[in-house]
């Protein structure tokens, strides 16, 4: 079920923009015109994922509907054509997620953020560390407007331990002044054991010291916010700490993926497989290092057309990724594809290999209404106590044996 976005806006110009906008970002859409409106759909359902409300509605032209939405428990954005002091107050003095200018020419920009982290902040935790309850509890309820999972914690060492607990935790927020630990000795600890790309620690601080937040931040603390703050300041930093993680996984992502396939590419598989043969070695568990190769894909692009033999790859490795859902696997580049791959021993991986390949042989693949039959040869090393790049040199030579002996085939090398 697509979530449910209630869009409140008497011009219809800005209401369809604000609906394209929802959409893009896979929200139903719901558009109200006026107060009377707003009230009229919330009566028969009020299961509201987020609205964006116009402040100035025909029928209630001083932010009236506001209160009426919040009502419902619906975390609203507010978007205003007034920029007074007094207006911007009085919204902010309610529990909305956040206000737009509508004059502002990044405000339609700025609400897609909005409205995309409202839905992928769930699942993202979010610890508080403080020894005022008080304190925590309005930081608190400032992240759970915003969809986070919040944890909370009322000492460093306590902290530490939620840490452990909880491996969705991306950003600490901790004041500094606290008893037993404090929160730079505390970020000085966090930092032994997450590093920056993984999460992110905001610290807090009532003291009006200037040199506390370059303290902070050089104990390993992204940023410093002085107590107290504004609600758009804390909400403002957050995010942006949030987005900054959010981009290096990202860039992390695309540089260890294979854009093609999406399989994993040659750098992730020569990352994560010292790592599991180092496991395999130590626990004396089976395992097979393979190299696939597909037999003549030149052809399947001479026939067929280079599209065609895009489709084929994606077609493998979609298949692969079926068959050995235990498997680490990659595309190594061109049409060479490799696998390390536990199992009870080495017969039983060898059938799961050899069914693979003869399952493959036998399957079509429908390419704009064109049926394409492939092959593919293997060479296989077991239980190889060699370094990895040994361990595909030799089953490399396995797979050359097997086009050698006439492709289709898997070549096993001791
Ligand atoms: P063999 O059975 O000996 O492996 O023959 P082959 O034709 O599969 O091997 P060859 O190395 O001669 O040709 C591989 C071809 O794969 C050549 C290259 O154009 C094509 N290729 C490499 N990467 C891609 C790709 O990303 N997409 C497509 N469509 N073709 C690719
Ligand atoms: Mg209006
Ligand atoms: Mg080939
Ligand atoms: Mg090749």
């Amino acid at each position: 079920m697509p979530e449910k976005l209630l869009v409140v806006e008497d011009s219809n110009s800005i209401a369809a923009v604000i609906k394209k906008i929802g959409q893009s970002l896979g929200y139903q859409v719901t558009v109200a015109k006026s107060h009377a409106d707003v009230v009229a759909i919330l009566k028969e359902d009020a299961s509201f994922f987020a609205a964006t409300l116009d402040y100035n509605l025909p029928d209630a032209q001083q932010g009236e509907v506001i209160k009426t939405v919040l009502s419902h428990d619906i975390p609203s954005v507010v978007i205003t054509g007034k920029m007074d002091e007094e207006t911007r107050a009085k919204i902010l003095a309610q529990p909305v997620i956040d206000y737009i200018p509508k004059e502002n020419s990044q405000a339609y920009m700025y609400l897609k953020r909005i409205l995309y982290w409202q839905k992928a902040n769930r699942g993202t935790g979010v610890l508080v560390v403080d020894d005022s309850r008080s304190a925590r509890n309005y930081i608190v309820q400032l992240l759970k407007r915003r969809n986070f999972e919040v944890f909370v914690a009322d000492t460093g060492p306590s902290a530490l331990k939620t840490m452990e607990e909880q491996s969705n935790i991306k950003l600490v927020i901790t004041d500094l002044e606290m008893p037993i630990m404090d929160g730079i000795e505390l970020t000085n600890e966090l930092r032994k054991h997450y590093s920056r790309e993984k999460l992110a620690i905001i610290g807090i601080s009532g003291i009006a010291d200037p040199m506390l937040s370059a303290r902070f931040i050089k104990n390993g603390a992204d940023d410093f916010l002085r107590k107290p703050f504004c609600t758009e300041e804390f909400y403002c930093r957050m995010m942006q700490n949030i987005e900054n993680l959010h981009n290096i996984e990202m860039i992390q992502k695309a540089a260890n993926t294979d854009y093609l396939t999406e399989l994993p590419n040659r750098r992730s598989f020569f990352n994560d497989a010292e790592k599991y043969l180092k496991e395999y070695l130590a626990t004396s568990s089976h395992f097979g290092l393979v190299m696939i190769d597909i037999d003549y894909f030149k052809r399947i692009n001479d026939e067929y057309g280079h599209d065609a033999g895009d489709h084929v790859l994606k077609y493998l490795a979609q298949y692969m990724l079926q068959h050995f859902p235990n498997g680490l696997l990659a595309r190594l580049g061109g049409e060479e594809f490799a696998i390390l791959i536990p199992g009870e021993d080495q017969d039983s991986i060898y059938q799961e290999l050899d069914s693979f390949r003869q399952l493959l042989a036998e399957s079509t693949v429908v390419y704009a209404k064109q049926s394409i039959c492939f092959s593919i040869s293997m060479g296989v090393v077991f239980n190889s106590n060699l370094s990895l790049a040994d361990q595909m040199n030799i089953a490399d030579q396995g797979l050359y044996q097997s086009k050698e002996n006439g492709r289709n085939k898997i070549t096993v090398m001791k």
